[in-house]
């Protein structure tokens, strides 16, 4: 197994291009082993205070820094996450459990948005339009919105944050980064190579601490412009609350209850393939992983019998030993809460036909290892059915035909990601069209997005912004509606054309 070490004991808040010690620390756990791989600030709304005012000096400048010119610190930013790929990944799967082939990938997400949002520099599209005045010419075009805030979680430590701080810089905006306090490694790798990069100071600024002291500073500190957030729920609707107060602009990703669908027709070995990668790859834990198999009643008995041969073959430990196929959850408080819905399941009648159960025993006494699990006969109003359960844990839920499919689908609150198993050309066009969810798949499994497409979901997941594709620009940019008028006489419109 790889020997894995970050580069510093303690890590530092990064405000106006200096490493700035804090006063407060606590540590970050190894997810796999439980040992203390590094201590992370505790910081103050002093902090969040300081980084703010650097980030507004700075962005005056930079906003005036012509794009393509701001894209070359992106594309330099790139290169020098792809030299330092493997490293990187080790020191993902260090502070979050991942396992290294999944961490391999989430690093490269980094890569592609480095370039992708690099390209942006030479478009960031406008549009011009005619006027309906003789002599007068309309566009509309984007600007920067100043500073911008940018709170991310711990299951996609550095994919989440490229696809928010790319974005930002290359539309001339400067950052105030706080990363979970659970993985902030990623955050101190990222910032070290937007340094070489030859990011000017103060462009981006990460302080790290405790989201109800650091992050809710930054929701309401009136120098931040807007909020990007993807995290829990609850946390997310709070965070809406408070900026809706003060009108500040909002963009929030949150949970999924994310369905695969199997029909009758479907290639179920295709179909088992995608669910187990869906379902217990990175733990159950991502916000798109499969937690509802939602099976055609006809093909229920063979495919359960398939799964349970294959999660036979899922073999758990640390993400750092390459023959690994699920890692640990994030802590101990997430292994508690997975294993109360084995209870809550069983209690409702749902049916335990593997695993359950915390793992502490042997190699896996310190770190935090559930079995990946399979509950069957589950009904769509059960609580394992309804609730974002965040590790591997999956259901099997019965359904008679395709519209009873849809139903089950879009009958949770949630709706980031779906996916349908079959052959049937008709219904993949119906499900296309109906399926209640920002995120498709046809023959694949609820996870896998790519970077140059929009990324989040309806309903109760989001608040209808997008994270990646050329979507995300609308968070970090303000549209502005320009009028020349070169008649060299007052033009009223709707009255002198009228
Ligand atoms: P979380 O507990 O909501 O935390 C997310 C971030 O918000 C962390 O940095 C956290 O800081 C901070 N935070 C906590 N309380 C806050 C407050 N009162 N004000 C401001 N910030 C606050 O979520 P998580 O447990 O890290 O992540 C798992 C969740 O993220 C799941 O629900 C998952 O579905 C969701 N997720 C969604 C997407 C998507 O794009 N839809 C992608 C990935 C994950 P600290 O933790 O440091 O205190
Ligand atoms: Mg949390």
């Amino acid at each position: 197994m790889a020997e894995v070490k970050v580069d510093v004991s303690k890590l530092k808040n990064y405000i106006n291009g200096e490493w700035v010690e804090g006063d407060k620390h606590t540590d970050v756990i190894n997810p796999a082993t439980g040992e203390a791989v590094v201590e992370v600030p505790l910081s103050s709304a002093k902090s969040v205070d300081d980084a703010v005012k650097a980030a507004k000096a700075a962005q005056k400048e930079w906003a005036l820094v012509p794009a393509p010119e701001r894209a070359e610190v992106l594309y330099r930013v790139g290169d020098l996450m792809k030299e330092r790929k493997e490293e990187i990944a080790q020191l993902l799967t260090l502070e979050n459990g991942k396992v290294i082939e999944e961490a391999r990938g989430e690093v490269q997400e980094g890569i592609d948005m480095a370039y992708y949002m690099a390209g942006e520099g030479r478009r960031l599209f406008g549009q011009t339009t005619p006027s309906e005045l003789r002599n007068k010419f309309a566009m509309s075009v984007r600007s920067p919105l100043g500073v911008v805030g940018i709170i991310t979680p711990w299951n996609f430590p550095i994919a989440i944050a490229t696809w928010k701080s790319f974005p930002a810089i290359v539309s001339g905006n400067a950052v105030v980064w706080k990363p979970a306090t659970e993985t902030p490694i990623m955050a101190h790798e990222l910032v070290k190579i937007f340094e070489s990069a030859g990011l000017p100071k103060g462009v981006i600024n990460v302080v790290y601490g405790s989201g109800s002291e650091v992050g809710d500073a930054m929701v309401h500190h009136d120098g931040i412009r807007v909020i990007s957030f993807t995290g829990s729920n609850d946390v997310g609707r709070d965070i809406a609350g408070k900026c809706g107060q003060q009108l500040k602009k909002v963009s929030l990703e949150m949970g999924g209850k994310n369905a695969v669908i199997v029909m009758d027709d479907a290639d179920l070995n295709l179909a088992v393939e995608g669910i187990l990668w869906s379902a217990f790859g990175t733990s159950g834990q991502r916000c798109t992983a499969c937690s509802r198999v939602i099976v055609h009643e006809d093909v229920k008995e063979e495919l359960e019998k398939r799964l349970l041969e294959e999660m036979k073959s899922l073999t758990i430990g640390n993400g750092l030993d390459s023959s690994v196929k699920v890692g640990p959850v994030i802590n101990k408080g997430s292994l508690e809460k997975i294993n109360s819905y084995i209870d809550i399941a069983k209690n409702e009648g749902a049916k335990l036909v593997a695993g359950g159960s915390i793992m502490n025993e042997g190699e896996y006494a310190n770190g935090n290892y559930f079995e990946p699990t399979l509950f069957t006969d589950v009904k769509p109003d059960m609580r394992i059915a309804l609730e974002e359960v965040f590790g591997p844990v999956l259901s099997l839920i019965p359904v008679k035909s395709f519209e009873e499919a849809i139903e089950v689908n879009n009958s949770v609150t949630y709706g980031l990601s779906s996916s349908i198993f079959t052959k049937d050309v008709n219904r993949v066009f119906a499900a296309q069209r109906d399926l209640d969810t920002g995120i498709v798949y046809v023959n694949a499994g609820t996870t896998g997005a790519e970077i140059h497409l929009p990324f989040g979901g309806t309903k109760g997941t989001g608040n209808g912004h997008r994270d990646s594709g050329v979507q995300a620009l609308d968070v970090f940019t303000e549209w502005k509606a320009i009028y020349v008028d070169y008649s060299g006489k007052l033009q009223r419109a709707q009255i002198d054309n009228n």
